[in-house]
């Protein structure tokens, strides 16, 4: 097994769990961005956001949602942050997906890269590009 998370989900690797059911396996992630920071985690191995059947991410999705209510009232916190890193290119190094559940504070740290400005007809153009492939799509959304 090379997948850390497959790891932790068969106990083969320890982690500080504060939930588990059949399904998902919630833990602290080993390098929190504010203490609590918790990984919420199929058993299952799926790369990423894009390949986990979508019964399945609607289920680890109402789970987190529970959870990072449970973390904003047990550690007081006054927001959280949900991220899930999807390609190296996002900053993803586990490549088992897993949504984390970040804790903040006021004035704890920033987390808002600069922003871009778009030229002239740029906006629309973006735009276009995807709702191209966006109503390709759209017979799928209503199944
Ligand atoms: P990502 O970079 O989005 O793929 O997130 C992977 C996260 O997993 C990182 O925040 C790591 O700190 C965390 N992590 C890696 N190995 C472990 C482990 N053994 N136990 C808990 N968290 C881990
Ligand atoms: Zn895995």
């Amino acid at each position: 097994m090379d997948c850390i998370f497959c790891e932790i989900a068969a106990k083969i690797s320890e982690s500080e769990i504060i939930f588990e059911n059949d399904k998902t396996v919630a833990f602290l992630d080993i390098n929190p961005i504010n203490y609590g920071h918790t990984l919420v985690v199929p058993k299952e191995h799926y790369d990423n956001f894009l390949t986990i059947p979508p019964e399945e991410l609607n289920k680890i999705t109402k789970l987190t949602q529970y959870l990072a209510g449970a973390i904003k009232r047990s550690l007081k916190a006054d927001g959280f942050n949900i991220i899930s890193n999807n390609g190296t290119s996002a900053g993803q190094s586990v490549f088992h997906f897993h949504y984390h559940i970040i804790p903040r504070y006021e004035n704890d740290f920033h987390m808002k890269p600069r922003t871009k400005e778009y030229n002239d007809n740029e906006l629309e153009e973006y735009a276009n590009k995807i709702r191209s492939f966006v109503s390709k799509y759209e017979d799928l959304l209503d199944g």
